[in-house]
């Protein structure tokens, strides 16, 4: 399987998925695989995945897709990736996204986009992936890969997968240990696994999973058996169709779409209830202030001395000098940018008008959710996201809010610290696949994947 993957990632340059092929590694950590052949070996014995760059893997190149972490070699490994190599599986690589996870389409990476393995029916236009997560997403589409990482601060994992037309599932928030993992709005990031289907994602996000002293907000409770929950038996469940993700100007190939997935749902014996989620409108401008906010914050630690890359300095030139120098060469135009908003938002004069404000709408949000559950609801169902995959540059000149405009239904998800998960559900007109989003109970994603199986 590793010669396999090998092989065909060689092959697909052209996807710039993989930016750090790592075969030594791979063909290592595969040997040792095969020594531990048997009944005893452990889940993942063998298995084949690609690593987000956003990972810190010992000795291994982890950038974020920034010039900032240049020649960065973290001397840890993330608490995710020890865990998927104690399990058994083999790195094959780093994997391309968006800088510092700040994107919806991989182009403000610092090795150019990941390309999305799909194309439009007789249009050779090429297509983003999505993103932030979008070398994993390309990566297990094209059989790159048996399975990847992903990061999910705003959608980052769901967009992806639904572009691509693969499976995606951002955890519960404090699920999966964010410790090694660089931050972006560290409130609401997770890790999760992009796969080919939900077995698979089961199988990854057990591993993934479980409580890591190393980080401080990672739940102590017990990581289920995900795998063993698929029965594909939804009979009495209650899934939710929330009317405020019912957005203007939505095109008809969703529409249709969740309409099929509703009908899909009460085939399989569950009850279809239409619910509200009343602050849904406020949830981007809310989760545009928080990450930005956070992003800030975390970014603060690229200065030039402590990691990665400093900028040549003049006669001269002091310390101030040095720190504006390597971040003005260091990060790029989407970074600045949310660097900027970030500390606008927390200067003492505009806190309470602009941070502390979202933070209550986010308390609403959660609430809204909070209802939904309480009133019976067992997951609810939404599309996962406005469109099909678009070209590639075709965003280049639009106001940086239309991009934003992407993450319209999986932001809420984030802001609730919520598990969610998109899975393929059919193609649009010109032969792209389309994504259905499924939300659930805090810390019930067995659940949330087995009424996921039953729409697979
Ligand atoms: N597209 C969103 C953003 O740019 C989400 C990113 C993410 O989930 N990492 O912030």
């Amino acid at each position: 399987l590793t010669e396999a993957c090998l092989t065909a990632i060689d092959g697909a340059d052209a996807l710039n998925a993989f930016v750090h092929k790592t075969p030594e590694i791979a063909r290592q950590q595969a040997a040792a695989a095969d020594a531990r052949r048997g009944a005893d070996a452990p889940d993942l014995n063998g298995i084949p995945l690609g690593i987000k760059d956003l990972f810190c893997t010992k000795g291994v190149p982890s950038q974020a897709a920034s010039r900032i972490l240049d020649g960065f070699r973290p001397e840890y490994e993330s608490t995710v990736t020890r865990q998927l190599f104690e399990a058994g599986a083999v790195m094959l690589g780093k994997l391309n996204m968006d800088e510092f996870a700040m994107g919806s389409s991989n182009e403000t990476s610092v090795y150019g986009n990941a390309v999305n393995p799909w194309r439009r029916e007789g249009d050779d236009t090429a297509l983003t992936p999505g993103g932030s997560s979008g070398g994993s997403a390309a990566a297990v589409a094209a059989g790159l890969c048996l399975g990847a990482t992903g990061t999910d601060t705003g959608g980052s994992i769901r967009q992806p997968a639904a572009f691509t037309g693969i499976t995606g599932i951002k955890p519960t928030y404090g699920r999966v240990s964010r410790w090694g993992i660089i931050a972006f709005a560290s409130s609401l990031d997770q890790a999760g696994p992009m796969a080919r289907d939900v077995r698979d994602a089961a199988i990854l996000l057990r591993a993934m999973a479980g409580h890591d002293p190393l980080d401080s907000t990672s739940a102590d409770l017990p990581v289920p058996d995900f795998e063993a929950m698929l029965t594909g038996d939804i009979r009495g469940k209650t899934i939710g169709i929330p009317r405020e993700y019912r957005m203007d100007g939505m095109p008809d190939e969703i529409e249709s779409l969740w309409a099929e997935g509703r009908r899909m749902m009460e085939d399989a014996g569950a009850r279809i209830v239409d619910i509200s989620l009343p602050h849904t409108k406020y949830a981007l401008p809310a989760y545009y202030v928080v990450a930005p906010a956070e992003a800030s914050s975390n970014l603060a630690r690229y200065d030039g001395v402590r990691y990665g890359r400093r900028a040549k300095l003049a006669q001269g030139d002091g310390i101030a000098e040095m720190y504006e120098k390597t971040r003005a060469e260091g990060f790029g135009d989407e970074v600045q940018r949310r660097v900027m908003i970030g500390t606008y938002v927390l200067s003492a004069g505009f806190y309470d008008a602009y941070y502390n404000r979202a933070r209550k709408v986010r308390a609403l949000i959660k609430r809204d959710f909070e209802e939904a559950f309480a009133n019976g609801v067992d997951a609810i169902l939404t599309p996962a996201t406005p469109s099909a995959a678009f070209g590639l540059g075709e965003m280049a000149d639009a106001d940086p809010v239309q991009m934003y405009l992407n993450d319209v239904f999986t932001v809420t998800v984030n802001l609730a610290g919520l598990p969610g998960i998109s899975v393929p559900a059919g193609l649009d007109r010109q032969g792209l696949p389309l994504g259905l989003q499924l939300i659930g109970r805090p810390w019930e994603e067995g659940d949330l994947l087995n009424t996921a199986y039953a729409l697979e």
